[in-house]
């Protein structure tokens, strides 16, 4: 029978947080670290030497043997190294558990094979981490045993950037500093602060580890890389919403007391659109906590996974054919009293401050369409983007009909006179209670859409991090803010000021709307009749990081350097270029060590029934089996000729020394020579003897888990 779980009480149980800090750290100590978390005042070294020793009694009273500064390098995923608490041992040979202040503020990792995208020599390999005392630390069980982890930011001997946290960071004092301006023109004297707010939804796949082991590309690549489509997909819809699997069910309830011990707020779960993919989104947080959790999501539905016999995929294509897996990111922005500033309210037309803050945002979203693109690119979202299941790669923003005639009236008479309202949802059964509708229906195919008082960013994919989406986010739209506010607080007559900046920036920027099908080819149209930028990969994308105005945006805030930007583009066209060399080279592993072998068994299996069965019946039709073996035959040559042109394209790419150059050869050459050996593969996959296919199939990877 289940056991019972009371989420209550495990929720925060190994977080080092409020409550841990208040019951463990002498008042003034706490009230000083307080300062520092609340206000961003500098830590003093003996404040920080009292907290370390009470969060490391606190960790060893949980059982942790060690510490790690935990961070975020540009691989996309996290880093960390441990160290014990146990000290040099004394003269009886005992040794003391030890964790000094200086320990918990700063860490030096030998940093020198992370990507740094020439922002730092291997010679120079000095990374320093420093403690983010705004997201808690917090304690990890795994197979190493319970760890203390110290969130941090990562930055190199010079002070840049090396992590995606750091960056983050600066585009939140950013974005407070700005909002903070518009709040107080319009009268607010009392909030002081602006947070931006992150909740993501994030969709993964479940195949069972066994299958999985058995297949090189999912262990090398994450994705198949051959398969043909099993007898049923996604086309009954039928997976959706479904019915929870008890094997399935007992994973997710695993996954949800690890993340509530790490106080991360688990909230909804449910299957997704393929077979075999799900859903986890937790209750929306501070964006660097949203950030940190979003990683310990991830890492703890592998984790589990595994001691369920199943492996958690993040790809986001692991499967040809079915949906792929993306990350709905939903912002906002609160105030420390907490109030959302982009909700309408229930007249909207009323509502000035909101529609200031909207016309900033289309502002934004129209000036930096290039950047939110380009934050959301990762290889393996290349495959989703503009692919009819998830936004298309052009940006455009979905307002929906309440705000949509909101803008229309501001536009077209100057003035906006009424919000339509939802009315009431009839559904012509007596006995159901009538509910109040929403003023606007929703938009799935929409990459950026305003859903009730947040903005739900689409574009993203599953295993990429979301802090990069919303250091643009928030940049973009403290540079807007900035701009409103310049002209705003020396206008005459703020009233008539502000109503003419609105209808300004509305009337300038409203192409980027669009409410209709996005993944229509008519869109793609009239997208590019209103000069809506369309990158379709994440090659096209990653120039937007350099361009003059992405540098001077983001110097103006101190969010980035040019060096540090120029660094990241480079990192991105060498992820780009490693992932499809690894792609292609488990391609070429794969045919000619496994799938050719096998064909050619399959094919000498064709003669020997042909000659054997005429041998002993001559007047017997074997017309069948000559038939298959003149196809597989055939198809057997095409994979060969496939492969040896996959070889040449593969390493006449690996030879190219300019990174922007390599990316493109793979994605124009080595892309399609993998795809053209793909296509015989899966031809062959369909007529082999299923018992000689040297690899599980679709099918037993979907539908069998
Ligand atoms: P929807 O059905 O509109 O997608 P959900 O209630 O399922 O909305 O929420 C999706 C995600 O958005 C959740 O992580 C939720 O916590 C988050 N979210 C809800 N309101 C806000 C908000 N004001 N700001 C940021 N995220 C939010
Ligand atoms: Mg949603």
């Amino acid at each position: 029978m289940n056991e019972k779980v009371n989420a209550a009480e495990i929720f925060g149980q190994n977080v080092f947080g409020d409550e841990a800090m208040k019951e463990r750290l002498p008042k003034k100590v706490y009230e000083e670290l307080k300062r520092t978390i609340d206000d961003g005042a500098e830590l003093n070294p003996v404040v920080a030497d009292v907290v370390a020793n009470a969060m490391k009694d606190w960790a060893i009273e949980k059982g942790a043997t060690h510490y790690t500064h935990w961070f975020q390098p540009l691989t996309g995923v996290t880093a960390e190294k441990h160290d014990s608490f146990i000290s040099a041992p004394k003269e009886n040979g005992k040794v003391l558990m030890e964790f000094s202040g200086k320990e918990l503020i700063k860490g030096e990792p030998d940093a020198s094979s992370f990507p740094s995208g020439g922002l730092r020599a291997t010679f120079e390999a000095r990374g320093y981490t420093t403690w983010d005392c705004t997201s808690p630390a917090f304690i990890r069980e795994t197979g190493t045993g319970a760890i203390l982890c110290i969130p941090t930011a990562f930055c190199s001997y010079k002070g840049e950037a090396l992590d995606k946290k750091t960056p983050l960071l600066r585009s939140m004092e950013a974005i407070n500093t700005q909002a903070l301006r518009i709040l107080r023109l319009f009268g607010n004297t009392t909030s002081k602060k602006v947070i931006p707010s992150v909740g993501p939804e994030q969709e993964y796949f479940l195949v069972d580890q066994k299958k999985f082991l058995q297949r090189k590309d999912l262990i090398f690549t994450g994705r198949t890389l051959f398969g043909a489509m099993p007898p049923k997909g996604q086309e009954m819809d039928d997976h959706y919403f479904g019915a929870i699997r008890e094997r399935v069910g007992s994973f997710m309830k695993d996954v949800n007391i690890e993340l509530w011990k790490l106080g991360v707020t688990a909230k909804t779960q449910h299957n997704e659109v393929a077979p075999g993919q799900h859903e986890l989104a937790p209750i929306y947080a501070q964006v660097n906590i949203a950030v940190d959790h979003n990683q310990l999501v991830m890492s703890t539905l592998k984790s589990v996974a595994e001691k369920h016999g199943l492996r958690c995929l993040l790809h986001e294509k692991p499967f040809d054919g079915v949906n792929g897996s993306g990350k709905h990111n939903n912002w906002s922005l609160t105030t420390d009293d907490g109030i959302n500033l982009l909700d309408p309210g229930k007249t909207p037309h009323e509502n000035v401050q909101f529609l200031l803050i909207l016309a900033c945002i289309l502002k934004a979203v129209d000036t930096h369409a290039e950047l939110l693109r380009e934050s959301a690119a990762d290889v393996g979202n290349d495959h989703r983007l503009g692919a009819h299941e998830a936004p298309p790669a052009i940006i455009s923003i979905f307002l929906g009909d309440q705000l949509d005639d909101v803008l229309e009236q501001l536009v077209n008479t100057g003035e906006a006179h009424r919000s339509l309202k939802g009315g009431k949802l009839h559904t012509g059964v007596a006995t159901l209670p009538s509910l109040v509708k929403d003023a606007t229906d929703r938009n799935r195919t929409s990459p950026f859409a305003f859903t009730n008082n947040k903005f739900e960013f689409r574009s993203l994919g599953s295993r990429d991090s979301v802090a990069e989406p919303n250091v643009v986010l928030n940049a973009i739209v403290a540079e807007a803010f900035q701009e409103a506010a310049d002209r705003l607080e020396h206008a005459e007559n703020f009233d008539m000021a502000v109503h003419d900046l609105i209808k300004e920036y509305i009337a300038k920027h409203r192409r980027i709307i669009f409410n209709g099908n996005g993944y229509s080819q008519e869109w793609v149209e009239e997208a590019e009749r209103r000069g809506l930028p369309n990158l379709p990969s994440m090659v096209d994308a990653i120039p937007a990081l350099v361009t003059d105005k992405a540098v001077a945006l983001y110097e103006k805030f101190g969010i980035y350097t040019r060096a540090e930007l120029e660094s990241r583009a480079e990192i991105q066209y060498e992820t780009y270029a490693k992932v499809r060399n690894i792609e292609a080279r488990t391609m070429i592993d794969m045919a000619g060590k496994q799938i050719i072998p096998a064909v050619i068994k399959a094919i000498q299996g064709l003669a020997d029934s042909m000659k054997s069965v005429s041998s002993i019946c001559p007047e017997a039709d074997v017309s069948v089996q000559k038939e298959l073996l003149i196809q597989t035959s055939a198809l057997l040559a095409e994979t060969k000729g496939a492969l040896e042109e996959l070889k040449v394209q593969t390493e006449q790419a690996l030879q190219i020394e300019n990174v922007e150059e390599q990316a493109r050869t793979y994605h124009d050459y080595v892309l399609p020579a993998m795809e053209a050996l793909r296509k015989p593969v899966d031809e062959l996959e369909m007529i082999v003897d299923k018992s000689m296919w040297p690899m599980p199939s679709y099918g037993d990877l979907l539908f069998e888990v």
